[in-house]
């Protein structure tokens, strides 16, 4: 029997765990924190053993296969004694995708990941038997366990792609490439740009990988590092041949000589940004056949994802808008860029060394006033001090959201765009959205 050993009791640590058991793994969990009840409670009930807390090294030094968490470094010491001892490390997702012969869709990219994923996955269950997995919502690992998918569409982190070894996704999409995470990449970009082209690295002509062509980073790295897929790429500015491109109102999407137009003014998702992710999406639909109407009428009812410039309530015709999702100032960018009225910012948080400068543009433009919400606003006041006449600080969400209420008139727009991790002052950029809504909701 095989030591399977897990290190992390998250979502994809119990759905490895479960899926290692059912396939005649002897497996043990580990995790250095505390794992939560409900999942402790799945491995007691399925007698898997494991431990929180603390890392037994003579549990775990004799794996013959190990699970690492993607939230676990390569830098922790036992990550580095398993490599040593010459054990192989695996992600969730090369794990899991050993046991399914699913047809797998793999998006990955610094932003719009979630989005993409969702999006595709509203395209093509229209049609086709598919579960929606990876970052989203139950493990990759335990939906091969408990359902009988044929088609996966899979959210995929850097960290996922970083252990892999055979897995190969049948249509892989990037949506873009700007700097994130870059602690765990010894601080170069050329590491963290690697990381996400690993996500072709198996792929072979008979698959497909979809990307922007309209990122500079992304053609650059093509340029140098040629892959062997069937290359798709889509673009808001030039005429693509084969992939997706604008013509004017119109998304264009060529495969093979076939055809598909569909117009963006009836899209669900507003903003450039999701004209792209649509672009992705009806690619990856187009290629798995999904119907014309059907792909256009599902890009029109769409609901969109929470967090991610969602419009909440319309109060005194001030439209309140949460994009607590915008962690980095790239997703922020395109929440301004889409603002079609003058617009109340709140943002802030923790800063993971951002550059503001691509913003400055909007914020003369768009931004009438801005609330910073973070423990540190220092670096807000000195970029954006000068740039409009009503700056101000708090960290309060009610607080936020009540001087909003009182400075947006009519016809225009509060939004909520940190452009910073949440950690400062909620536990994750869930909370500060829903937050954010109830105090919305209770003006
Ligand atoms: P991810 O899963 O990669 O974090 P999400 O879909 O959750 O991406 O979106 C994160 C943030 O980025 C949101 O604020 C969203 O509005 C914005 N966003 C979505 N798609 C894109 C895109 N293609 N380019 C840039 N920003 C995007």
């Amino acid at each position: 029997m095989k030591r399977l050993v897990i290190l992390g009791g998250g979502e994809s640590g119990i759905g490895t765990a479960l899926l290692g058991k059912a396939k005649g793994f002897q497996v043990f969990v580990s995790d250095i924190g505390k794992i939560k009840e409900k999942y402790k409670e799945v491995l007691i009930h399925n007698e898997i053993e494991f431990e929180d807390s603390e890392h037994t090294e003579k549990k775990i030094l004799n794996a013959d296969i190990v699970m690492k968490s993607p939230g676990i470094p390569d830098t922790v010491t036992l990550v580095k004694q398993i490599r040593e001892q010459g054990i192989v490390i695996v992600s969730e997702i090369e794990f899991a995708s050993n046991f399914t012969n699913a047809i797998t869709v793999g998006i990955t990219g610094s932003n719009g990941k979630t989005t993409t994923a969702s999006l595709t996955h509203h395209l093509l269950k229209q049609q086709l038997n598919v579960g929606l997995a990876g970052n989203i919502g139950d493990s990759f690992a335990k939906q091969i366990l408990e359902h009988n998918y044929s088609n996966y569409v899979l959210e995929i982190s850097s960290f996922q792609l970083d252990d892999i070894i055979d897995f190969k996704p049948h249509i892989a999409v990037l949506t873009n490439i700007t700097p994130d995470h870059l602690d765990r990449y010894d601080y170069q970009f050329e590491n963290y740009i690697a990381s996400k082209f690993r996500i072709a690295k198996n792929q072979t002509k008979n698959d497909y990988f979809i990307y922007d062509a309209d990122d500079e980073v992304i053609l650059k790295w093509l340029e140098v590092h040629p892959i062997q897929s069937t290359l798709l790429p889509f673009s808001l500015t030039k005429m693509i041949e084969n992939g997706a491109y604008l013509d004017k109102e119109n998304i264009k999407i060529t495969i093979d000589n076939n055809q598909i137009i569909m117009p963006t003014k009836n899209l669900a998702l507003e903003g450039k940004h999701n004209i792209k992710n649509a672009m992705a999406a009806s690619t990856v639909a187009h290629l798995l056949k999904i119907r014309k109407q059907t792909i256009r009428e599902s890009l029109e009812n769409f609901q969109g994802v929470e967090h991610r410039l969602e419009n909440v309530l319309k109060i005194n015709k001030v439209q309140y808008i949460n994009d607590s999702k915008a962690t980095n100032v790239n997703a922020t960018y395109y929440a301004l860029e889409s603002m079609d009225a003058q617009t109340v910012w709140i943002v802030g948080g923790t800063d993971k060394g951002n550059d503001y400068q691509e913003l400055f543009q909007f914020v003369n433009e768009k931004v009438k006033a801005i609330i910073c919400l973070g423990v540190d606003n220092e670096k807000l006041m000195r970029n954006f001090g000068n740039m409009v006449d009503v700056i101000v600080e708090t960290q309060y969400m009610n607080e936020a959201v009540k001087i909003a209420y009182k400075i947006a008139e009519a016809g225009e727009n509060v939004l909520l765009s940190p452009a910073c991790a949440s950690f400062d002052l909620f536990e994750n950029y869930e909370d500060r959205g829903r937050q954010f809504k109830n105090a919305v909701r209770n003006l």
